[in-house]
């Protein structure tokens, strides 16, 4: 990995979960499937009629961010006249123009009712939450390694998939860039935090260049109770397999604990563990909350990278990143 290299800077554009941010990210096959979904809004195709929600400032307004938290989702797309709100099960488009209805895994369901405008938050009335949520399909069963338990309410983990576009991290043996398995990791790791009520937020969500400081910045702007951060490692002797979990050298006993946690759940994949250890990176040491670094494999050996770029072992470690935070978590 090359986390101490300091390059240019990107602003945030990605975020998940509960920020109040307004991402400009545009997926282009998302968009047309709003955009065609946008005439059939506007056009008012037939339903049920149900009682169209009213905000009432004060009471039961609700901000978009909150909405998609309470639903186990994250915005994935916004846009003046409609928001897309996913999570591994699925997809959700609000159209926020007069008379708006709202679509739960491509139907029409109902109407998003009033909303209000409060400078750049946008307001819709909490009755939509359970509107929603009866549609919503049940997220993926959890995997058994994810332990069944209460975590404390409103906590928010900051996921972050290490390097991105232009600094492509590690290269692997057959040539595959770790930036792309940690990416498809980290997704994982996100999607397993949200279907359990953590409050998510990424630092990036697809191949794109964001500088060290910037993703430390963004845990440190939303007090994260957990930055973690995602890489492949490397290393000239070949033979060298496993995953390392690493902490600052100053890290506090808070750190100490999360990344203990992750290397517990990750010994449990049968991967080899060279434990927990300390190494100064930038996003660790630029981090004011607690924060670890997982190295979960090495691209410079062969088996390590056959693992890795393979969906069903991407699955388990991240399944172990995620039981081990939820561990901490309690
Ligand atoms: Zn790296």
């Amino acid at each position: 990995m090359s986390t101490r290299t300091n390059l240019s800077a990107v602003p945030l554009d990605v975020v998940a979960g509960t920020s109040k941010r307004r991402p400009a990210m545009v997926r282009p096959l998302s968009s047309v499937i709003a955009l065609g979904l946008l005439a059939l809004g506007i056009a008012g195709c037939q339903q049920p009629q149900q009682q169209t929600p009213k905000v009432i400032v004060g009471e039961h307004a609700t901000t978009i961010e909150d909405l998609a938290t309470r639903l186990g989702l994250r915005i994935e797309e916004r846009d003046k006249t409609f928001i897309v709100l996913k999570n591994a099960a699925n997809t959700v488009i609000l159209f926020t123009h007069a008379e708006g209805r709202f679509f739960v895994n491509g139907k029409p369901m109902g109407n998003v009712g009033e909303i209000k405008w409060q400078g750049d938050t946008l307001l819709v009335s909490d009755f939509l939450i359970p509107q929603i949520r009866q549609y919503l399909r049940a997220a993926v069963p959890p995997s058994p390694v994810v332990p069944p338990s209460p975590v404390k309410s409103k906590a928010l983990v900051v996921v972050d998939a290490g390097h991105g576009g232009q600094d492509p991290g590690a290269r692997s043996v057959g040539g595959f860039h770790e930036k792309d398995i940690n990416l498809a990791v980290a997704l994982k790791v996100a999607d397993l935090l949200e279907q359990r009520g953590i409050g998510v937020l990424m630092t990036r969500q697809q191949d794109r260049f964001i500088e060290l400081e910037e993703r430390a910045n963004i845990a440190n702007r939303r007090n994260a109770d957990l930055f973690v951060s995602i890489h492949s490692d490397s290393n000239p002797d070949r033979s060298r397999q496993g995953f390392t979990v690493f902490v600052a050298r100053a890290a506090s006993a808070e750190a100490y604990r999360a990344a203990n946690c992750i290397g517990q759940a990750m010994a449990a994949t049968g991967a080899d563990s060279h434990g927990v250890r300390e190494a100064d990176y930038k996003v660790l040491v630029n981090t004011s909350g607690p924060a670890v670094l997982v190295e979960i494999g090495y691209l410079s050996n062969i088996q390590d990278t056959a693992r890795l770029r393979d969906p069903a072992w991407q699955n388990r470690l991240a399944q172990a990143v995620a039981a081990g935070i939820l561990t901490y978590m309690r």
